[in-house]
């Protein structure tokens, strides 16, 4: 009822990578106050990687964790004309008996700093203990899920997939560990 997503199999102007979603909500703000359309864009194949970091030797040391957004340029400007396209659509005369205005981008200096500041993670973070032969840079697990080096541990949930994911990814954590129960189960 309050929720539709659009997947579009590019960015506009962008090779096609099936990276592109726009989510629009209505519904009242949080805080209350009268219903709101809100679109979000976003961007399923972005090209810089983040990174987990232990801060310590001990269990209950912090995690540093850095989402990395925009470390590489093309991903502001595929973010950009996203955007832009998002806003021709907010502004499609379907919109326009329910929505009375829409910000408008402004130049690319200020529309950056928007994305900049506004940029959320959508809480699908794969790759912190990456499945990869034994040796092969950020490789924690191998094909079985076994922790290299480690006897007796696997790790079976969506930290182990080497790559972002451009989907929703609840679906394929069910997966990972039903396929690592089945492993277990068969030995
Ligand atoms: C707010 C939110 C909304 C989301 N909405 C959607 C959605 O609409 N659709 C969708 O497909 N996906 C959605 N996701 C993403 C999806 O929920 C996650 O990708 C998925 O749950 C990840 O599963 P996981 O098993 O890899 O990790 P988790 O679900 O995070 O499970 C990891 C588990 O490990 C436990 N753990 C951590 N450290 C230790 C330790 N040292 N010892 C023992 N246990 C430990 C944790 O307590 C936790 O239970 C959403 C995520 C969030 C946060």
């Amino acid at each position: 009822m309050t929720q539709v997503i659009a997947r579009l199999p590019a960015i506009p102007g962008h090779e096609p990578d099936d990276g592109f979603y726009l989510c629009l909500f209505c519904g009242p703000p949080p805080q209350g106050g009268p219903v709101m359309a809100t679109l979000m864009v976003g961007d399923l194949a972005p090209a810089a990687r983040g990174s987990v970091t232990l801060t310590g030797p001990s269990a209950a040391d912090p995690l540093r964790v850095d989402l990395g957004f925009y470390r590489e340029p093309g991903d502001l400007r595929r973010m950009r004309e996203a955007y832009r396209h998002a806003w021709t659509l907010a502004r499609h005369p379907a919109f326009a008996a329910t929505v009375e205005a829409v910000p408008a981008p402004g130049e690319d200096g200020e529309l950056e700093e928007r994305l900049r500041a506004t940029t959320f993670s959508r809480l699908a973070l794969t790759g912190g203990a990456a499945m990869g032969p034994e040796g092969a840079p950020g490789a924690v697990v191998g094909e079985d899920c076994r922790v290299h080096g480690i006897e007796g541990l696997r790790v079976a949930d969506l930290s182990i997939v080497p790559v972002a994911l451009r989907s929703p990814t609840a679906l394929d954590a069910m997966m990972i560990g039903e396929h690592v129960a089945a492993l277990i189960l068969a030995r």
